[in-house]
């Protein structure tokens, strides 16, 4: 979280000279981007420790271990990071400095005079202008993660005059504090790959409790927090889920780099600007968003975003086209009318596995059909699966984010009568995790009777 307003008065400064102690080490670190950073580290007379890079200094009460002494190196590969991310539109030269605050114990910071009583009312985080409060997390992780979160909001502060709407702020300090580091090099805005890459981070179970429990929100109610909504974790989840959908999705993400702009102004009307600009292709964004949902999971790649395109349109004649194993659903551009007869043939191979030389296992080759090595979802992996979309003005239910639409395995050739109607799409079957080595295309022929 991040201050919600309100100028304070200056604080005292952070640690007077007088409390310098001694004990001063310097130690070199050569990044393999070839950033250098020198951390230089002293014990304080009130028994804090003190950490210092170039553009930060870390206080804690905890006594340094080697991930607390890399906190500084990993601020200055983040402040890179950022300036990748988030272009900002001033220069960041030596002035540029933030003091975190790493604590164990908060009510030793308040009594110190570092945390003024009126800020001691976060739950994790929090930042204010140059300065970030992190309380000690369960896992180095963790720890990393809200720093993150924390910095990136500092930085929005510092160079964009202001953090935008709640779910924007929140959801981009998450999806930039969701990250990967080595020590030497540091990812932003990754999806993680396992839950034990990320411990206590928690998010994907977040929104899998919230669809089990039919208490998920749609993308415009997400759009809607209000600066109160983030007082519990769901919501950082459900912003993260939407920011990352938005600055990933291969037709939103340059409308989504356009919304970070000086002055990100807190107001509905910054949203309100971003959703003009989509106004058009929001019936698609909205069920895109509710496919990406429906799949996330640890390990969802890129390449599996649902780009529907334009809107569909009822079948006049055989439409031919190409379903690709290593994307997503694939629009079709039919909508089916109600109780509309539809027969699909498919035919060619495609790879669902690369060779794995070292597991000595060879490549996976498909049909239609699948391989019934493996299943996701109930279905062969690798078969051609179908689902239909409900589309305005036509019969059915409300769309919920809990609902999962039926999907079918059409394999080599099928007949189906459509009951509501609704947009028919295809796809290769497989998690989404596993689509990054597929390649090769079903040749699909879709007939209306
Ligand atoms: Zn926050």
């Amino acid at each position: 979280m991040r201050s919600l307003g309100g100028k304070r008065d200056a604080r005292p400064p952070l640690v007077s000279p007088t409390l310098w102690l001694l004990g001063l080490s310097l130690l070199p670190i050569l990044s393999s981007q070839g950033l250098s950073q020198a951390v230089a580290e002293r014990r304080l007379e009130n028994g804090l420790w003190q950490l210092e890079s170039q553009h930060l200094t870390l206080v804690t009460d905890i006594v340094p271990d080697a991930e607390i002494r890399a906190m500084p190196t990993l601020f200055e590969h983040a402040l890179l990071a950022w300036t990748q991310f988030l272009p900002p539109p001033g220069e960041i030269t030596d002035k540029v400095q933030v003091t975190a605050y790493l604590m164990a114990d908060r009510q030793r910071f308040v009594e110190l005079n570092l945390l003024d009583p009126d800020d001691n009312f976060f739950r994790h985080g929090y930042q204010f202008e140059n300065r970030i409060f992190l309380s000690e997390q369960p896992s180095a992780y963790y720890r990393r993660h809200l720093f993150l979160h924390e910095g990136t909001h500092w930085f929005l502060w510092r160079f964009f005059s202001g953090n935008g709407p709640p779910w924007f702020s929140e959801g981009l300090c998450e999806w930039l504090g969701t990250h990967r580091w080595n020590g030497q090099d540091l990812t932003l805005g990754i999806m993680p790959l396992t839950a034990d890459e990320v411990p206590y981070w928690g998010r994907l179970r977040m929104i899998r409790d919230d669809l089990k429990q039919h208490q998920a929100p749609d993308l415009t109610e997400i759009m809607r927090y209000t600066t109160t909504a983030h007082r519990v974790d769901n919501p950082y989840a459900w912003s993260w889920a939407a920011v990352y959908f938005f600055a990933n999705h291969p037709r939103y993400r340059g409308n989504f780099q356009r919304l970070i702009q000086a002055p990100l102004e807190d107001s509905p009307a910054t949203t309100q600007r971003f959703k003009e600009q989509l106004v058009d292709d929001w019936p698609v964004v909205f069920r895109e968003w509710k496919l990406f949902i429906d799949e996330l999971d640890y390990g969802y790649a890129a390449a599996a975003f649902t780009d529907l395109g334009s809107s569909p349109s009822p079948p006049q004649r055989p439409v031919k086209l190409d379903i690709q194993a290593d994307r997503g659903w694939q629009s079709t551009g039919i909508l089916c009318l109600p109780q509309q007869k539809i027969a699909i043939q498919a035919s060619g191979e495609v790879s669902v596995r690369a060779a794995r030389p070292a597991e000595r296992e060879p490549e996976w080759l498909s049909q239609p059909q699948g391989l019934t090595l493996e299943y996701y979802r109930q279905h062969p992996l690798g078969s051609l699966v179908a689902t239909v979309v409900p589309w305005p003005g036509q019969p059915g239910k409300p769309i919920k984010m809990h609902d999962s639409w039926e999907r079918w395995c059409v394999g080599q050739e099928n007949h189906w009568t459509s009951t509501d109607g609704g947009w028919l799409l295809l796809r290769v079957n497989e998690a989404p995790g596993g689509l990054h080595d597929n390649a090769g295309s079903y040749q699909v022929i879709i007939e209306p009777r």
